[in-house]
C-alpha cells in the first residue's frame, strides 16, 4: 500500500510532487510520485532482487 503524503521530490521524473517512500534491502531509500510508481516499485524490487542474489553469491563462495 503506497500512500502519497509527504511533499518531496520524486528521484525518478525529479519533479517535486507528494511521493510515496520505497526501501532498498541495504538500507537506502528513494521517493517516488504516483505517476512513476509501477516504474519505481519495478525498479527497487529488480534492485533488491539484484542485491539478494550477490549476498547468496558472496556467502556461497568459500
Ligand atoms: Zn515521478
Amino acid at each position: 500500500m503506497y500512500v502519497f503524503t509527504k511533499e518531496g521530490i520524486c528521484d525518478w521524473c525529479h519533479t517535486p510532487s507528494y511521493v510515496t517512500k520505497h526501501e532498498y534491502i541495504d538500507g537506502k531509500c528513494h521517493h517516488s510520485c504516483e505517476k512513476c510508481l509501477s516504474f519505481a516499485v519495478m525498479d527497487v524490487r529488480q534492485f533488491n532482487l539484484a542485491e539478494i542474489e550477490l549476498r547468496n553469491k558472496m556467502t556461497a563462495q568459500p
